[in-house]
């Protein structure tokens, strides 16, 4: 068993958070260690589709505001992280700024969409209303079965795979320790009541000293033992089924991401496509379901006919970790040292570079961001208990035409 100097920062979990933190910290000059249960961006974050649409999935109501602010942020952010990531690693992260359309296929949807643009302008967010014609003109792959398009230009598409090889490879170049295979059974505390973490004990005993610890290990941090009442965050897991389709013609069929009522077609620059996603409450589930898949492949080909002539390459099942409001968990808890990240659910891709650079500033003592107030881990502490669904239907997204609420453990296909 080795027990060493502790490290300054431990993170638990090689997701894109745990990675982008990692990154961050050891560039500030921290020492840093990663402990992955299974292999670095191996889980959620291999399976996202990687938009980063923070206009088209503006919700309403007050979380949906805190979501579309930390949204905005971090697509901002996006370009320059890429663009630094490429240049420490000679990778490329698969970053496509050719914007998203969302469609329409009968009057109620329609209806409806005219009302998501409303909801949008009215927020000064950039889109606009596209007549079919103007929409094929854009993607001519798309049905006559179009009424209405919505264009949000500045909403783009990275490949997470890509993004997490590229983090993997700036990590270790610059000297994070990234250990594979290495499962937290808990997190260490000393001083009783005003706990201070100390580091982790792995599953087969190895105790990992650490200054502070940070715990993003996705829909599984809420399983992670030892923590005091009230510094726990309740995250849950949320499925989702995608199907990766591939163009034996190469790329063309679709420019940009389209988006419509049963779910998504995400183009990468190789000809590849990722079509979402069901969301469904079945726990840890993984397996994927003939049923998922059907209606995923039925809507999109409503609205992409030409999907029919693509090839399936994998069918892929990932787990968003959900917090009972769905916005992050982001910051210190009553723990010293203990930090959260995690919590991330439909925008964890979207939310990484933001989300390291908040982390950091709570790492480093710095001025705090005003935008950790709103994904505070405190939030939940009132509440903690087992980790349920958010309670009535679910939030009504812009980006998409409203249906109706379904039990909670249907399969229905959104981002
Ligand atoms: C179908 C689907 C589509 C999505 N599309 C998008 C999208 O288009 N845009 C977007 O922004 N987001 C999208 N998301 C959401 C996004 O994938 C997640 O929010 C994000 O990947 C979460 O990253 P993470 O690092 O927190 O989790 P993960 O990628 O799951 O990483 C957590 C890591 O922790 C490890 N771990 C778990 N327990 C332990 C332990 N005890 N010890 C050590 N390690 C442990 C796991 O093995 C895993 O590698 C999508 C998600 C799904 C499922």
């Amino acid at each position: 068993m080795r027990e060493e100097r502790p490290t300054d920062v431990l993170v638990v979990g090689g997701g894109i958070i745990g990675l982008s933190i990692a990154w961050r910290a050891r560039q500030a000059g921290l020492s840093v260690t990663v402990l992955e249960r299974d292999v670095a961006g191996g889980a959620t974050s291999r399976v996202a589709a990687g938009m980063l649409a923070p206009v088209a999935e503006v919700e309403f109501g007050e979380s949906g505001r805190r979501q579309l602010e930390l949204g905005l942020r971090g697509a901002s952010m996006w370009p320059a992280f890429a663009a630094e990531l490429e240049t420490a690693t000679g990778v490329s992260v698969g970053l496509l700024q050719t914007g998203t359309l969302v469609l329409a296929h009968d009057e109620d949807e329609a209806r409806e969409l005219e009302r998501q643009l409303e909801v949008r302008q009215s927020l000064g967010l950039t889109v606009r209303r596209l007549r079919p014609s103007a929409a094929r003109e854009r993607e001519p792959a798309l049905a006559p079965a179009v009424r209405l398009a919505l264009e949000a230009p500045d909403d783009h598409s990275v490949d997470p795979r890509m993004v997490c090889a590229a983090l993997m490879r700036a990590c270790v170049s610059a000297g994070v320790d990234v250990r594979a295979r290495a499962p937290v059974a808990r997190v260490e505390l000393a001083g009783g009541e005003c706990a201070r973490a100390t580091g982790v004990t792995l599953e087969h005993g190895e105790h990992v000293p650490a200054e502070q610890v940070v715990l993003a290990a996705g829909p599984w941090s809420g399983g992670i033992e030892g923590m005091p009442e009230g510094a726990g965050v309740p995250v849950r897991p949320v499925k989702g089924q995608t199907v990766r389709l591939r163009d034996p013609a190469g790329p063309g069929l679709l420019q940009r991401v389209v988006r419509f009522h049963g779910g998504y077609l995400v183009p990468r620059e190789d000809g590849a496509y990722v079509l979402g996603a069901t969301v469904e409450e079945r726990g840890f589930e993984l397996a994927p379901t003939a049923g998922g898949v059907y209606e995923l492949l039925r809507d999109a080909h409503e609205l992409v006919p030409g999907v029919s002539e693509l090839q399936i390459e994998e069918l892929s099942v990932g787990l968003r970790p959900g917090t009972p409001d769905n916005a992050p968990a982001i910051g210190r808890c009553p723990v010293q040292g203990l930090i959260w990240a995690t919590g991330h659910y439909r925008n964890g891709i979207l939310l990484a570079p933001l989300t390291a650079e908040l982390v950091l500033g709570v790492l480093t003592g710095g001025e705090a961001d005003p935008l950790l107030a709103a994904c505070s881990p405190e939030r939940f502490s009132a509440s903690a208990g087992p980790p349920t669904a958010p309670t009535g239907p679910p939030p009504s997204t812009a980006g998409e035409p409203s249906k109706p609420a379904e039990p909670a453990t249907a399969a229905k296909a959104v981002p």
